[in-house]
């Protein structure tokens, strides 16, 4: 199926330097030494693959992997893994980091990483993702291990590859792993709520600022861009707790309708539409441009990065943002967002209830006793909202943006760690 990929306005500024942006003011609001600086600006490892896998056809092809370790000061490292013809060494070091400063704001025992594959999983077959996803396993067979490095889905990427990657990681090193990857199908050791806790998390996020600024969920709307995993369960959640959702989206186009979408009629339509949007009934079409700044009072990027630009953030009419997404939001559009007064619940805190989840999954991995749902989705809401008022607390503390706010608490947590490790 072809599909009409929407070119993103982008502020030509690449996520590496954005991330560092943000890392530098909170850098130096914290006053941190140059050596802690420069070790904690460098990624530990970077490894670049190069995967030969024998398509449909009989012919080889050759893709370009990535992995990524940002830190592992605070733990074995943790991030996802993602498909997408856009993957790039410094999209992979940005994400990295984030993950390092993700597990840091909320506080779980995890440093940070990040991989990807140039390819397009749309349009390949089963057995080729598989024959890909086994490649990488082998080719960083070193680099993984449930005490080193430990994947788990990311855009593109699903359940079904973390099992073929459980599985070669496990045939490899002789003996049954389920440790070395998160995010599995439940009946291989997952966790139950690890689907929707990334969603569930932007959620809880969204609930905790819409109290601090006196709104409550039923006098609102909201426009929620991508409708994937995240941005679908987003939806879902953020629906079931009585917020009107205007908008919708995709990477085929963005739905509106002002008295509100059926959300379980979308994800229905979806799942019958080869994974797609595309001719859904239930609102009027408009353009995923338009969805960011359309007639709502909270906003939320969960598709990809650098969609919120210096060219498109002063006509934003949101008053809030809650980014589901990994880097939304470019660093030039942040003082402009700040100035109009937008609270903006930033992409590592909101977004983690995924990697929480993820910690819970390895927890129970490794003790080898599953939790029952409603444990899971009460600690996850118990850590998201210990981080939010951490990071709010701070953001007041410091006079920044929750964003610099998020950062601060992150690098502090993890520039003390490494001055009592040391070791250099
Ligand atoms: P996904 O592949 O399940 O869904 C991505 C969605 O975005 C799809 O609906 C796709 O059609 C849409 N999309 C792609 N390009 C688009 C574009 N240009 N315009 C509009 N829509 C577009 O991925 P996901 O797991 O939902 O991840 C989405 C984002 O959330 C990514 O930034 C990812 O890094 C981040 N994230 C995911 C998790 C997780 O647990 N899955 C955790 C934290 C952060």
């Amino acid at each position: 199926m072809a599909y009409k990929e929407p070119a993103p306005i982008k502020d030509h500024m690449n996520p590496f330097e954005s991330m560092m942006s943000r890392f530098n003011i909170a850098a130096d609001k914290l006053g941190l030494s140059e050596e802690i600086y420069n070790v904690l600006k460098t990624p530990y490892r970077t490894v670049i693959v190069s995967l030969p896998v024998t398509m449909d056809d009989g012919s080889i092809k050759v893709f370009e992997g990535f992995r990524v370790v940002h830190s592992n000061i605070l733990g074995p490292s943790k991030g996802g893994i993602r498909y997408d013809m856009d993957v790039n060494l410094d999209e992979v070091k940005a994400l990295a980091a984030w993950m390092t400063w993700k597990s840091a704001v909320v506080d779980i025992p995890y440093g940070g990483a990040k991989g990807g594959i140039k390819c397009n999983p749309r349009l390949m077959s089963s057995g080729e993702k598989e024959r890909l996803t086994r490649a990488y396993t082998q080719h960083l067979v070193d680099v993984f291990g449930p005490e080193k490095d430990i994947p788990a889905p990311d855009m593109g990427t699903s359940p079904v590859e973390m099992a073929w990657l459980m599985d070669e990681y496990s045939k490899m090193t002789g003996r049954t792993q389920h440790a070395v990857v998160t995010g599995k199908p439940l009946v291989m050791g997952g966790s139950l709520g690890r689907t929707e806790a990334t969603g569930r998390g932007v959620m809880i996020s969204t609930l905790n600022a819409l109290n601090r600024l006196g709104l409550q969920p039923s006098q609102v709307s909201c426009a929620v861009q991508g409708f994937g995993n995240v941005g679908s369960w987003t939806c879902k959640l953020l629906h079931e707790v009585g917020i009107k959702i205007r908008a919708i989206s995709d990477v085929t186009g963005a739905y509106w309708n002002e008295y509100g979408i059926d959300i379980d009629a979308a994800i229905k339509y979806r799942d019958s539409n080869n994974g797609t949007l595309e001719g859904f009934g239930g609102a009027t079409p408009i353009s995923n441009e338009e969805l960011l700044t359309s007639d709502v009072d909270i906003l939320i990027p969960a598709a990809k990065e650098d969609v919120i630009t210096s060219k498109n953030a002063g006509d934003i009419k949101a008053k809030l943002i809650v980014e589901g997404a990994n880097g939304p939001t470019s660093a030039k559009a942040d003082s402009i967002i700040h100035d109009k007064g937008i609270l903006v619940v930033p992409d590592i805190l909101a977004n983690a209830g995924g990697v929480t989840v993820s910690y819970f999954e390895w927890v129970q991995n490794r003790v080898g006793y599953r939790w029952p749902l409603e444990m899971v989705n009460k600690r996850c809401e118990e850590i998201m909202t210990t981080a939010f008022n951490k990071v709010y607390d701070t953001m007041l503390k410091y006079d920044v943006s929750m964003r610099i706010a998020a950062y601060i608490v992150a690098v502090d947590k993890v520039a003390q760690t490494l001055k009592y490790r040391g070791g250099f």
